[in-house]
């Protein structure tokens, strides 16, 4: 079985010459892997085309565009990012001054999942970058066109010795895991997660954790429905709910359940057209035991829009599913496709009991034109993160960390978020050496009673 001791010998003697800590290597490192997507941008499509049916508008958005934007926001902010933050002292050390310092942890390990092959994998990579490090990644072996690619685009233009892509399945992650990296990011799911914290806890290893679940999506009877229903249905039915925080399903009060749900299906049909397995733009289910797994949540509840699939295409029509209750299998376990099922409520009391008996989700979305209730749900439920009044936007903005809480995950990216999570925060105290004040030595005057006055 191959070992991965040399490739991460290679990085560590490389890290170890302190050429990536250097601002100038690492602005030209995110320059050009940002030249490098923009040239692969055609090839990149066409893998995300063969391997999930990604249209081009969609590999844009959510996976070039998203990374392009990334690289151009660390790029610009990345000179002050990495300036030693200058904090307060307190009177107790007068004389001297105090720092953190950002220092990168080494050489970081990154596992992405198949659902955005690309931006998965990459987004982390600009933080790591960003942040001096070097890298190892392993795309997901269940989009193997844009792994190919992933790992042609990056070897073009970094030697192996400052980042690597190494492709492979659950075994090379296992062999990658039985290194000591210094730190670990990976996305995926929480079974997964859990496994690659236990081989981290071997090495006493830092990571984050990009996880997913079951993120609730919550229509209150004062919502904006209309726009509601326009929101949820593309969250949901973008990439065929293959999104980690898509709604993964709704409750919705009953007194507009009848109306919403109607607006939900014209809304769909209006993004997707009325017949959506004929629209070869809609994003496919990334393998044959996926279908197999969604088509079976269509044997319980009552199908109120969608249900069919194409299996020779591994295609599901935007599906909604109502009469759906918590013992059902579709409320068992994350969805991850394109099927919405449906809870009603009448009080929010019944919406949080619901939530809570479940682990902390990723994401939560509230619709509701009543701050009262929006500040209610904001406080009485612990999630990732979210939107008032939207679906999945909050993601894209450089300005808001994003990650999980308890089972969805731990840590947070994107933005200064991704730099810092791929720093360690180094305090550092610079002692004057004018003078010495003699408090804190034991052979001082009264020196207990001296310095009760500043500890108290
Ligand atoms: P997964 O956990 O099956 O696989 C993720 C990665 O881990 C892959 O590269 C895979 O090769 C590797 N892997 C799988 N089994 C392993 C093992 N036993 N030991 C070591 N490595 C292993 O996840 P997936 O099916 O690729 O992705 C879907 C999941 O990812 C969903 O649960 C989704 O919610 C989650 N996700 C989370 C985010 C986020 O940002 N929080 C984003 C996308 C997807």
């Amino acid at each position: 079985m191959e070992t991965y001791n040399s490739l991460l010998t290679k990085q560590q003697f490389f890290f170890r010459t302190e050429t990536t800590k250097d601002i100038a290597f690492r602005l030209e490192a995110l320059q050009k892997l940002r030249t490098a997507i923009k040239t692969n941008e055609k090839v990149l499509m066409e893998a995300l085309r063969a391997d999930l049916n990604k249209s081009e508008f969609d590999a844009y958005t959510s996976e070039i565009g998203f990374v392009l934007e990334e690289l151009r926001f660390t790029i610009k902010h990345l000179q002050s990012w990495v300036k030693p933050k200058k904090v307060k002292t307190p009177v107790t050390h007068i004389g001297s001054n105090s720092y953190i310092y950002s220092e990168p942890y080494g050489v970081a390990l990154i596992i992405a999942p198949w659902n955005y092959p690309f931006q998965l994998a990459i987004a982390p990579l600009i933080g790591a970058i960003a942040a001096g490090n070097c890298a190892v990644i392993k795309p997901s072996e269940l989009t193997p066109k844009t792994s190919e690619i992933l790992e042609k685009l990056i070897g073009d233009i970094f030697p192996e010795e400052y980042i690597s892509v190494i492709q492979g399945g659950v075994e090379t992650s296992q062999a990658l895991l039985d290194e000591k990296f210094d730190y670990i990011f990976f996305t995926g799911s929480v079974p997964v997660g859990k496994l690659i914290m236990e081989a981290a806890a071997k090495n006493l290893t830092p990571l984050t954790l990009e996880l997913g679940g079951k993120s609730p999506c919550i229509v209150h009877k004062d919502a904006n429905i209309k726009l509601a229903a326009k929101r949820i249905a593309w969250g949901k039915f973008t990439n065929a709910g293959q999104t980690c925080i898509a709604p993964d399903y709704l409750y919705v009060h009953q007194s507009i359940k009848d109306q919403f749900l109607q607006q939900l299906k014209e809304a769909t049909i209006e993004l997707y057209g009325q017949k959506p397995l004929d629209n070869m733009n809609f994003t496919r289910i990334v393998s044959e035991r996926h279908f197999q797994r969604l088509c079976s949540f269509l044997d319980h509840g009552k199908l109120y829009m969608g249900g069919g699939g194409n299996q020779e295409r591994l295609t599901i029509e935007p599906t909604v599913l109502t009469n759906v209750t918590w013992e059902d299998p579709i409320m068992q376990d994350e969805i991850f496709g394109p099927i919405l099922p449906v809870l009603q409520y009448n009080e929010l009391s019944e919406v949080f009991t619901g939530i809570h008996r479940h682990p902390k989700p990723l994401a939560l979305y509230i619709f509701t034109e009543n701050p009262t209730v929006q500040q209610k749900v904001l406080t009485s439920v612990s999630f990732g993160g979210g939107c008032v009044n939207d679906t999945v936007y909050h993601f894209v903005s450089p300005y808001l960390p994003f990650g999980g809480v308890g089972n969805s995950g731990i840590g947070a990216y994107h933005g200064k978020g991704n730099f810092n999570t791929f720093s360690h925060q180094k305090s550092v105290l610079k002692q004057t050496t004018l003078f010495d004040i003699p408090f804190r030595y034991p052979n001082v005057k009264n020196g207990l009673k001296k310095i009760k006055l500043f500890m108290k």
